[in-house]
Protein backbone atom coordinates (compact mmCIF):
# COMPACT_ATOMS: atom_id res chain seq x y z
CA UNK A 1 0.00 0.00 0.00
CA UNK A 2 1.07 3.59 -0.96
CA UNK A 3 2.43 5.37 2.30
CA UNK A 4 1.45 8.95 2.35
CA UNK A 5 3.53 11.67 3.93
CA UNK A 6 2.53 15.37 5.83
CA UNK A 7 3.12 18.70 3.76
CA UNK A 8 2.03 21.75 6.31
CA UNK A 9 2.43 25.31 5.52
CA UNK A 10 1.24 27.76 8.59
CA UNK A 11 -0.73 31.18 8.56
CA UNK A 12 -0.28 32.92 11.60
CA UNK A 13 -1.92 36.36 12.65
CA UNK A 14 -0.98 38.00 15.31
CA UNK A 15 -1.86 41.61 17.07
CA UNK A 16 0.48 44.01 17.33
CA UNK A 17 1.21 46.23 20.62
CA UNK A 18 0.98 49.49 19.42
CA UNK A 19 0.33 52.49 20.86
CA UNK A 20 -3.00 53.25 18.55
CA UNK A 21 -5.03 50.90 15.37
CA UNK A 22 -3.81 51.12 12.29
CA UNK A 23 -5.37 53.20 10.69
CA UNK A 24 -6.80 55.73 13.38
CA UNK A 25 -5.94 57.40 16.72
CA UNK A 26 -8.10 55.04 18.37
CA UNK A 27 -6.18 53.26 21.43
CA UNK A 28 -4.98 49.78 20.92
CA UNK A 29 -6.03 48.71 24.00
CA UNK A 30 -6.47 44.65 24.15
CA UNK A 31 -7.63 44.80 27.89
CA UNK A 32 -10.50 47.43 27.61
CA UNK A 33 -13.55 45.87 28.48
CA UNK A 34 -16.08 48.10 27.98
CA UNK A 35 -17.61 47.24 24.19
CA UNK A 36 -17.02 50.07 21.91
CA UNK A 37 -14.99 52.27 24.06
CA UNK A 38 -12.00 52.65 21.42
CA UNK A 39 -13.64 53.21 18.08
CA UNK A 40 -14.29 56.29 15.81
CA UNK A 41 -15.58 56.97 12.21
CA UNK A 42 -12.79 55.67 10.66
CA UNK A 43 -12.35 52.27 12.47
CA UNK A 44 -16.01 51.65 12.60
CA UNK A 45 -16.34 52.41 8.51
CA UNK A 46 -18.28 55.50 8.36
CA UNK A 47 -18.93 56.76 4.92
CA UNK A 48 -16.11 59.99 3.89
CA UNK A 49 -13.37 58.89 6.33
CA UNK A 50 -9.94 58.03 4.94
CA UNK A 51 -7.40 56.06 6.29
CA UNK A 52 -3.72 56.84 7.49
CA UNK A 53 -1.38 54.40 8.13
CA UNK A 54 0.19 53.50 11.63
CA UNK A 55 4.13 54.00 11.36
CA UNK A 56 4.67 52.05 14.36
CA UNK A 57 2.67 48.85 12.74
CA UNK A 58 4.90 49.51 9.69
CA UNK A 59 8.45 49.80 11.72
CA UNK A 60 7.28 46.84 13.70
CA UNK A 61 6.36 44.16 10.90
CA UNK A 62 9.56 45.77 9.29
CA UNK A 63 11.65 44.96 12.87
CA UNK A 64 9.51 40.75 12.26
CA UNK A 65 10.92 40.57 8.75
CA UNK A 66 14.26 41.61 9.63
CA UNK A 67 14.45 39.15 12.32
CA UNK A 68 13.49 36.35 9.63
CA UNK A 69 16.14 37.41 7.40
CA UNK A 70 13.26 38.86 4.90
CA UNK A 71 13.46 40.77 2.08
CA UNK A 72 12.15 44.53 2.73
CA UNK A 73 10.89 45.33 -0.97
CA UNK A 74 11.48 48.95 -1.67
CA UNK A 75 7.52 49.18 -2.37
CA UNK A 76 4.74 47.78 -0.42
CA UNK A 77 1.30 48.17 -1.08
CA UNK A 78 -1.69 48.28 0.65
CA UNK A 79 -5.48 46.49 -1.00
CA UNK A 80 -8.90 45.71 0.21
CA UNK A 81 -10.16 42.31 0.37
CA UNK A 82 -13.93 42.11 -0.07
CA UNK A 83 -16.28 40.26 2.02
CA UNK A 84 -19.31 40.83 3.47
CA UNK A 85 -19.58 39.75 7.71
CA UNK A 86 -21.08 42.41 10.99
CA UNK A 87 -17.82 42.40 12.22
CA UNK A 88 -16.55 44.46 9.17
CA UNK A 89 -18.10 47.59 9.44
CA UNK A 90 -16.40 48.51 5.72
CA UNK A 91 -17.33 45.45 3.95
CA UNK A 92 -13.83 44.95 3.07
CA UNK A 93 -10.58 44.73 5.07
CA UNK A 94 -7.52 46.81 4.74
CA UNK A 95 -4.65 44.05 3.76
CA UNK A 96 -2.02 43.68 1.54
CA UNK A 97 -2.21 41.07 -1.28
CA UNK A 98 0.89 41.14 -4.11
CA UNK A 99 3.48 43.60 -2.37
CA UNK A 100 3.69 43.01 1.25
CA UNK A 101 6.42 44.68 3.91
CA UNK A 102 8.31 41.51 3.84
CA UNK A 103 9.11 38.42 1.79
CA UNK A 104 10.95 35.56 2.24
CA UNK A 105 13.09 34.27 5.12
CA UNK A 106 13.18 31.17 7.64
CA UNK A 107 13.06 30.51 11.33
CA UNK A 108 14.52 27.72 12.42
CA UNK A 109 12.68 24.52 15.28
CA UNK A 110 14.84 24.25 18.31
CA UNK A 111 16.12 21.64 19.56
CA UNK A 112 15.78 19.79 15.63
CA UNK A 113 17.19 23.04 14.08
CA UNK A 114 14.99 22.37 11.19
CA UNK A 115 14.46 25.55 9.32
CA UNK A 116 11.22 26.16 7.87
CA UNK A 117 11.05 28.91 4.99
CA UNK A 118 8.82 32.33 5.36
CA UNK A 119 6.80 32.77 2.26
CA UNK A 120 5.76 36.70 3.63
CA UNK A 121 5.02 38.76 6.21
CA UNK A 122 2.53 41.66 5.90
CA UNK A 123 0.11 44.06 7.70
CA UNK A 124 -3.71 43.90 7.73
CA UNK A 125 -6.44 45.35 10.28
CA UNK A 126 -7.93 42.95 12.49
CA UNK A 127 -11.73 42.44 12.87
CA UNK A 128 -14.60 43.52 15.63
CA UNK A 129 -15.38 40.70 17.75
CA UNK A 130 -18.89 39.29 17.90
CA UNK A 131 -20.63 37.75 20.96
CA UNK A 132 -23.62 35.56 20.28
CA UNK A 133 -26.31 35.15 22.59
CA UNK A 134 -27.68 31.79 20.94
CA UNK A 135 -30.32 31.36 23.31
CA UNK A 136 -32.40 34.59 23.05
CA UNK A 137 -31.48 34.86 19.14
CA UNK A 138 -28.78 37.82 19.24
CA UNK A 139 -25.59 38.76 18.48
CA UNK A 140 -23.97 41.51 19.85
CA UNK A 141 -20.57 43.41 17.83
CA UNK A 142 -17.81 44.58 19.94
CA UNK A 143 -15.58 47.34 17.82
CA UNK A 144 -12.96 47.86 20.27
CA UNK A 145 -10.74 45.38 18.35
CA UNK A 146 -11.57 46.50 14.58
CA UNK A 147 -8.61 48.04 12.80
CA UNK A 148 -6.18 46.71 15.36
CA UNK A 149 -3.01 46.45 13.49
CA UNK A 150 -2.78 42.36 12.67
CA UNK A 151 0.39 40.76 10.77
CA UNK A 152 0.17 37.58 8.90
CA UNK A 153 2.94 35.36 8.58
CA UNK A 154 2.80 32.89 5.89
CA UNK A 155 5.09 29.59 5.89
CA UNK A 156 6.27 27.85 2.85
CA UNK A 157 5.05 23.86 3.33
CA UNK A 158 8.02 23.10 5.04
CA UNK A 159 6.34 21.48 8.34
CA UNK A 160 5.75 17.59 8.45
CA UNK A 161 4.05 16.45 11.99
CA UNK A 162 1.75 18.69 14.22
CA UNK A 163 4.25 19.01 17.22
CA UNK A 164 6.81 20.81 14.19
CA UNK A 165 4.13 22.97 13.74
CA UNK A 166 3.45 23.81 17.32
CA UNK A 167 7.63 23.87 17.65
CA UNK A 168 7.57 26.27 15.09
CA UNK A 169 4.75 28.82 16.37
CA UNK A 170 6.30 28.74 19.88
CA UNK A 171 9.42 29.56 18.27
CA UNK A 172 7.86 32.06 16.42
CA UNK A 173 5.64 33.64 19.74
CA UNK A 174 9.11 33.62 21.89
CA UNK A 175 10.73 36.05 19.03
CA UNK A 176 7.94 38.31 18.83
CA UNK A 177 8.17 38.87 22.26
CA UNK A 178 11.80 39.47 22.27
CA UNK A 179 11.40 42.01 19.69
CA UNK A 180 8.27 43.41 21.93
CA UNK A 181 6.18 43.27 19.06
CA UNK A 182 3.05 41.52 20.31
CA UNK A 183 2.28 40.02 23.53
CA UNK A 184 0.66 37.31 21.14
CA UNK A 185 -0.92 35.05 23.73
CA UNK A 186 -3.01 32.59 22.28
CA UNK A 187 -5.72 32.61 25.18
CA UNK A 188 -6.27 36.25 24.09
CA UNK A 189 -6.66 35.54 21.11
CA UNK A 190 -3.57 37.97 19.91
CA UNK A 191 -1.72 34.87 18.49
CA UNK A 192 -3.63 32.85 15.65
CA UNK A 193 -2.89 29.56 13.72
CA UNK A 194 -4.46 28.18 10.85
CA UNK A 195 -2.55 25.04 9.46
CA UNK A 196 -2.34 23.86 5.91
CA UNK A 197 -2.06 20.41 4.97
CA UNK A 198 -2.07 18.02 2.33
CA UNK A 199 -0.91 14.48 1.76
CA UNK A 200 1.79 12.97 -0.61
CA UNK A 201 3.25 9.72 -1.37
CA UNK A 202 6.59 9.47 0.07
CA UNK A 203 8.92 11.13 -1.63
CA UNK A 204 7.27 12.18 -4.48
CA UNK A 205 7.65 15.62 -5.56
CA UNK A 206 4.11 17.27 -6.24
CA UNK A 207 2.11 18.53 -3.71
CA UNK A 208 -1.20 17.11 -2.61
CA UNK A 209 -4.57 18.95 -2.54
CA UNK A 210 -4.19 20.97 0.68
CA UNK A 211 -7.19 21.42 3.40
CA UNK A 212 -7.03 24.50 5.44
CA UNK A 213 -7.85 24.31 9.09
CA UNK A 214 -8.95 27.24 11.11
CA UNK A 215 -9.75 28.28 15.18
CA UNK A 216 -6.60 26.99 16.45
CA UNK A 217 -6.75 28.64 19.14
CA UNK A 218 -4.74 26.90 21.67
CA UNK A 219 -1.06 24.95 20.42
CA UNK A 220 -2.35 21.72 21.90
CA UNK A 221 -5.47 22.18 19.11
CA UNK A 222 -2.77 23.06 16.39
CA UNK A 223 -1.41 19.54 17.47
CA UNK A 224 -4.52 17.85 17.53
CA UNK A 225 -6.10 19.18 14.35
CA UNK A 226 -3.36 18.29 12.29
CA UNK A 227 -2.45 14.68 13.88
CA UNK A 228 -6.59 14.68 13.36
CA UNK A 229 -6.30 15.31 9.62
CA UNK A 230 -3.35 13.47 8.73
CA UNK A 231 -5.26 10.62 9.56
CA UNK A 232 -8.96 11.66 7.83
CA UNK A 233 -6.60 12.24 4.88
CA UNK A 234 -4.98 9.28 4.96
CA UNK A 235 -8.26 7.25 4.79
CA UNK A 236 -9.68 9.29 2.21
CA UNK A 237 -6.69 8.32 -0.02
CA UNK A 238 -6.61 4.40 0.77
CA UNK A 239 -9.68 4.33 -0.35
CA UNK A 240 -9.27 5.43 -3.35
CA UNK A 241 -10.94 8.70 -3.23
CA UNK A 242 -9.65 12.29 -3.76
CA UNK A 243 -9.29 15.38 -1.17
CA UNK A 244 -11.24 18.45 -1.60
CA UNK A 245 -10.02 21.40 -1.44
CA UNK A 246 -12.26 22.17 1.78
CA UNK A 247 -11.70 24.97 4.67
CA UNK A 248 -12.22 23.01 7.71
CA UNK A 249 -12.55 24.54 11.56
CA UNK A 250 -11.87 22.54 14.63
CA UNK A 251 -13.85 21.04 17.37
CA UNK A 252 -12.01 20.87 20.79
CA UNK A 253 -15.18 19.16 22.51
CA UNK A 254 -15.12 16.69 19.69
CA UNK A 255 -11.61 16.53 18.89
CA UNK A 256 -12.20 16.11 15.06
CA UNK A 257 -12.44 18.64 12.42
CA UNK A 258 -15.40 20.15 10.76
CA UNK A 259 -16.44 21.09 7.31
CA UNK A 260 -16.45 25.14 7.26
CA UNK A 261 -16.98 25.35 3.23
CA UNK A 262 -15.57 24.88 0.00
CA UNK A 263 -12.73 26.34 -0.12
CA UNK A 264 -12.57 30.52 -1.07
CA UNK A 265 -10.18 31.63 -3.89
CA UNK A 266 -8.35 34.72 -4.15
CA UNK A 267 -10.66 36.32 -6.27
CA UNK A 268 -13.69 35.18 -4.59
CA UNK A 269 -12.30 38.71 -2.74
CA UNK A 270 -11.92 40.28 -5.13
CA UNK A 271 -8.47 42.06 -4.35
CA UNK A 272 -7.83 45.80 -5.85
CA UNK A 273 -5.55 48.68 -4.57
CA UNK A 274 -6.63 50.84 -1.92
CA UNK A 275 -7.16 54.18 -3.75
CA UNK A 276 -7.16 55.69 -0.06
CA UNK A 277 -3.76 55.05 0.91
CA UNK A 278 -0.44 55.49 -1.00
CA UNK A 279 2.40 53.06 -1.95
CA UNK A 280 4.72 53.22 0.78
CA UNK A 281 8.21 53.82 -0.46
CA UNK A 282 11.15 51.81 2.15
CA UNK A 283 13.26 54.53 3.62
CA UNK A 284 16.85 52.40 3.27
CA UNK A 285 18.25 54.32 6.12
CA UNK A 286 15.27 53.78 8.30
CA UNK A 287 15.45 49.88 7.94
CA UNK A 288 18.82 50.00 8.56
CA UNK A 289 18.41 51.92 11.77
CA UNK A 290 15.65 48.83 12.64
CA UNK A 291 18.29 46.64 11.95
CA UNK A 292 20.99 47.52 14.21
CA UNK A 293 18.36 47.96 17.14
CA UNK A 294 17.58 44.22 16.73
CA UNK A 295 17.35 42.86 20.05
CA UNK A 296 19.42 39.49 20.84
CA UNK A 297 16.34 36.35 19.76
CA UNK A 298 16.32 33.36 21.53
CA UNK A 299 18.09 31.19 19.41
CA UNK A 300 21.29 33.95 19.48
CA UNK A 301 20.50 33.66 23.52
CA UNK A 302 20.45 29.72 23.71
CA UNK A 303 23.63 29.40 21.41
CA UNK A 304 25.51 32.19 23.82
CA UNK A 305 24.59 30.47 27.13
CA UNK A 306 25.79 27.54 25.91
CA UNK A 307 29.14 28.65 25.25
CA UNK A 308 29.81 31.66 27.78
CA UNK A 309 27.96 29.90 30.91
CA UNK A 310 27.70 26.19 29.95
CA UNK A 311 24.37 25.54 30.87
CA UNK A 312 22.61 22.51 30.21
CA UNK A 313 19.80 22.73 27.82
CA UNK A 314 16.74 22.35 30.43
CA UNK A 315 18.79 25.05 32.14
CA UNK A 316 18.60 27.02 28.65
CA UNK A 317 15.43 26.48 27.55
CA UNK A 318 13.41 27.17 30.56
CA UNK A 319 15.91 30.32 30.97
CA UNK A 320 15.45 31.26 27.05
CA UNK A 321 11.72 30.74 27.12
CA UNK A 322 11.21 33.44 30.06
CA UNK A 323 13.07 36.42 28.82
CA UNK A 324 13.12 38.61 32.43
CA UNK A 325 14.01 35.57 34.38
CA UNK A 326 16.98 35.04 31.35
CA UNK A 327 17.83 38.85 32.51
CA UNK A 328 17.38 37.98 36.17
CA UNK A 329 19.79 35.57 35.60
CA UNK A 330 22.55 37.29 34.01
CA UNK A 331 22.16 39.97 36.44
CA UNK A 332 23.06 37.27 39.03
CA UNK A 333 25.72 35.90 37.78
CA UNK A 334 27.64 39.41 36.98
CA UNK A 335 27.14 40.83 40.18
CA UNK A 336 27.79 37.54 41.78
CA UNK A 337 31.27 37.17 39.68
CA UNK A 338 32.37 40.90 41.34
CA UNK A 339 31.78 39.02 44.83
CA UNK A 340 33.23 35.76 44.04
CA UNK A 341 35.82 34.37 42.88
CA UNK A 342 36.00 31.07 40.85
CA UNK A 343 34.96 28.99 37.71
CA UNK A 344 32.75 30.85 35.79
CA UNK A 345 30.60 27.83 34.52
CA UNK A 346 30.36 26.41 37.83
CA UNK A 347 28.87 29.81 39.20
CA UNK A 348 27.02 30.09 36.49
CA UNK A 349 25.23 26.56 36.58
CA UNK A 350 24.78 26.72 40.74
CA UNK A 351 23.18 30.43 40.20
CA UNK A 352 20.65 28.93 37.32
CA UNK A 353 20.02 25.98 40.03
CA UNK A 354 19.06 28.59 42.42
CA UNK A 355 16.96 30.36 40.00
CA UNK A 356 15.18 27.34 38.43
CA UNK A 357 14.47 25.61 41.29
CA UNK A 358 13.81 27.27 44.50
CA UNK A 359 13.46 30.97 43.27
CA UNK A 360 11.32 29.88 39.74
CA UNK A 361 9.01 27.87 42.28
CA UNK A 362 8.27 30.72 44.58
CA UNK A 363 7.32 32.39 41.25
CA UNK A 364 5.42 30.07 39.96
CA UNK A 365 3.14 29.49 43.42
CA UNK A 366 2.54 33.16 43.47
CA UNK A 367 1.87 33.57 39.90
CA UNK A 368 4.16 36.38 39.83
CA UNK A 369 7.12 37.39 37.48
CA UNK A 370 10.96 38.31 38.36
CA UNK A 371 10.12 42.05 38.44
CA UNK A 372 7.54 41.54 41.06
CA UNK A 373 8.70 40.14 43.52
CA UNK A 374 11.42 42.48 46.19
CA UNK A 375 14.77 39.97 45.59
CA UNK A 376 17.07 41.96 43.76
CA UNK A 377 19.83 40.20 41.73
CA UNK A 378 22.21 41.82 44.04
CA UNK A 379 21.01 40.01 47.16
CA UNK A 380 20.34 37.02 44.98
CA UNK A 381 23.99 36.67 44.34
CA UNK A 382 24.78 37.32 47.71
CA UNK A 383 22.54 34.43 48.52
CA UNK A 384 24.55 31.85 45.78
CA UNK A 385 27.91 33.00 46.85
CA UNK A 386 27.12 32.04 50.54
CA UNK A 387 26.52 28.99 49.73
CA UNK A 388 29.22 28.92 47.16
CA UNK A 389 31.71 29.56 49.71
CA UNK A 390 29.76 27.19 52.46
CA UNK A 391 28.87 29.81 54.64
CA UNK A 392 25.54 28.67 54.96
CA UNK A 393 24.40 24.91 54.07
CA UNK A 394 21.57 24.76 51.02
CA UNK A 395 19.30 23.42 53.68
CA UNK A 396 19.69 27.33 55.45
CA UNK A 397 19.94 28.82 52.04
CA UNK A 398 16.50 27.28 51.50
CA UNK A 399 14.98 29.23 54.44
CA UNK A 400 16.98 32.46 53.79
CA UNK A 401 15.32 32.70 50.55
CA UNK A 402 11.91 32.01 51.57
CA UNK A 403 12.84 35.30 54.28
CA UNK A 404 14.14 37.14 51.34
CA UNK A 405 10.93 36.39 49.05
CA UNK A 406 8.63 37.42 52.45
CA UNK A 407 10.53 40.60 53.65
CA UNK A 408 13.12 41.51 50.64
CA UNK A 409 15.60 41.62 53.38
CA UNK A 410 19.17 40.91 52.46
CA UNK A 411 20.82 37.83 53.29
CA UNK A 412 23.28 38.60 55.53
CA UNK A 413 20.71 40.32 57.63
CA UNK A 414 18.70 37.31 57.51
CA UNK A 415 21.09 35.17 58.35
CA UNK A 416 22.05 37.53 61.62
CA UNK A 417 18.65 37.65 62.55
CA UNK A 418 18.17 33.76 62.23
CA UNK A 419 21.41 32.67 63.30
CA UNK A 420 21.76 30.71 60.30
CA UNK A 421 25.26 30.83 59.52
CA UNK A 422 26.79 27.41 59.06
CA UNK A 423 27.94 25.57 62.42
CA UNK A 424 31.80 26.01 61.62
CA UNK A 425 32.70 24.99 65.59
CA UNK A 426 33.73 21.07 64.62
CA UNK A 427 33.96 21.00 68.46
CA UNK A 428 30.08 21.63 69.54
CA UNK A 429 29.47 19.49 66.16
CA UNK A 430 31.03 16.45 67.57
CA UNK A 431 29.19 16.88 71.03
CA UNK A 432 26.17 17.01 68.76
CA UNK A 433 26.77 13.84 67.09
CA UNK A 434 28.09 11.91 70.35
CA UNK A 435 25.29 12.77 72.10
CA UNK A 436 23.04 11.27 68.66
CA UNK A 437 24.87 8.30 68.47
CA UNK A 438 24.41 7.51 72.60
CA UNK A 439 20.84 7.68 71.76
CA UNK A 440 20.73 5.77 68.48
CA UNK A 441 22.23 2.62 69.07
CA UNK A 442 20.66 0.67 66.73
CA UNK A 443 21.35 2.12 64.50
CA UNK A 444 24.43 2.65 65.00
CA UNK A 445 24.71 -1.40 65.15
CA UNK A 446 23.20 -1.57 61.31
CA UNK A 447 25.74 0.81 60.38
CA UNK A 448 28.66 -0.93 61.80
CA UNK A 449 27.04 -4.49 59.62
CA UNK A 450 27.25 -2.35 57.08
CA UNK A 451 24.13 -0.63 56.63
CA UNK A 452 25.13 3.05 54.75
CA UNK A 453 21.37 4.16 54.84
CA UNK A 454 22.27 4.34 58.68
CA UNK A 455 24.78 6.85 58.26
CA UNK A 456 22.45 9.14 56.47
CA UNK A 457 19.89 8.76 58.99
CA UNK A 458 22.66 9.66 61.97
CA UNK A 459 23.45 12.06 59.57
CA UNK A 460 20.06 13.85 59.42
CA UNK A 461 19.58 13.49 63.53
CA UNK A 462 22.64 15.50 63.47
CA UNK A 463 21.44 18.31 61.20
CA UNK A 464 17.86 18.22 62.92
CA UNK A 465 19.50 19.56 66.51
CA UNK A 466 21.64 22.16 64.64
CA UNK A 467 18.74 23.34 62.97
CA UNK A 468 20.15 22.83 59.22
CA UNK A 469 23.18 25.04 60.50
CA UNK A 470 25.76 22.19 59.86
CA UNK A 471 27.28 20.94 56.83
CA UNK A 472 26.21 17.28 56.16
CA UNK A 473 29.89 16.67 54.46
CA UNK A 474 31.49 17.88 57.68
CA UNK A 475 28.96 15.92 59.65
CA UNK A 476 29.52 12.84 58.37
CA UNK A 477 33.25 12.93 58.62
CA UNK A 478 33.08 13.40 62.28
CA UNK A 479 30.63 10.48 62.68
CA UNK A 480 32.51 8.06 60.09
CA UNK A 481 36.03 9.34 62.85
CA UNK A 482 33.65 8.55 66.17
CA UNK A 483 32.10 5.23 64.86
CA UNK A 484 35.62 3.67 64.04
P1 LIG B 1 -4.08 29.90 -0.85
O1 LIG B 1 -3.98 30.68 -2.09
O2 LIG B 1 -5.03 28.77 -0.89
O3 LIG B 1 -4.20 30.74 0.39
P2 LIG B 1 -1.27 29.76 -0.63
O4 LIG B 1 -0.46 29.31 -1.78
O5 LIG B 1 -1.35 31.21 -0.32
O6 LIG B 1 -2.68 29.13 -0.73
O7 LIG B 1 -0.70 29.01 0.65
C1 LIG B 1 -1.27 29.13 1.89
C2 LIG B 1 -0.54 28.23 2.83
O8 LIG B 1 -0.71 26.88 2.46
C3 LIG B 1 0.95 28.43 2.89
O9 LIG B 1 1.39 28.28 4.23
C4 LIG B 1 1.51 27.32 2.05
O10 LIG B 1 2.78 26.92 2.46
C5 LIG B 1 0.53 26.22 2.29
N1 LIG B 1 0.38 25.29 1.15
C6 LIG B 1 0.31 25.59 -0.15
N2 LIG B 1 0.13 24.48 -0.87
C7 LIG B 1 0.09 23.44 -0.01
C8 LIG B 1 -0.08 22.03 -0.12
N3 LIG B 1 -0.28 21.45 -1.31
N4 LIG B 1 -0.08 21.30 1.00
C9 LIG B 1 0.10 21.87 2.20
N5 LIG B 1 0.26 23.17 2.37
C10 LIG B 1 0.25 23.97 1.30
ZN1 LIG C 1 -10.83 54.45 15.35
MG1 LIG D 1 -3.12 32.63 0.75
Amino acid sequence: MTKYEPVIGLEIHAELKTKTKMFCACKNDPDEHHPNFNICPICTGQPGTLPVINREAVDKVIKVGLALKSKIPEITKWDRKNYFYPDLPKGYQISQYDKPICLGGELSIPGIAKKIKITRVHLEEDTGRLIHFGHIGHSLVDFNRAGVPLMELVTEPDITSGKEAVAFAQELQLALRYLGVSDADMEKGQLRVEANLSLKPVGAKELGTKVEVKNLNSFKAVRDAIDFEIKRQTKILERGEKIVQQTYGWNESKGETVLQRTKEESHDYRYFPEPDLPLLKTNVELVKEIETGLPELPSGKRKRFKSEYGLTDNQINILVNNKKLAGFFENVLSELMNLESGDKNKLANLSANYILGDFLGLLNKSSAEVDDTRITAEDFAELVGLVHKGDITTSAAKEVLKEMWATGKDPSNIIDEKDLGQVQDTDELKKAAEKIISKNQAAVADYKKGKEASLQFLIGQVMAVTRGKANPEIISDILKKLLK
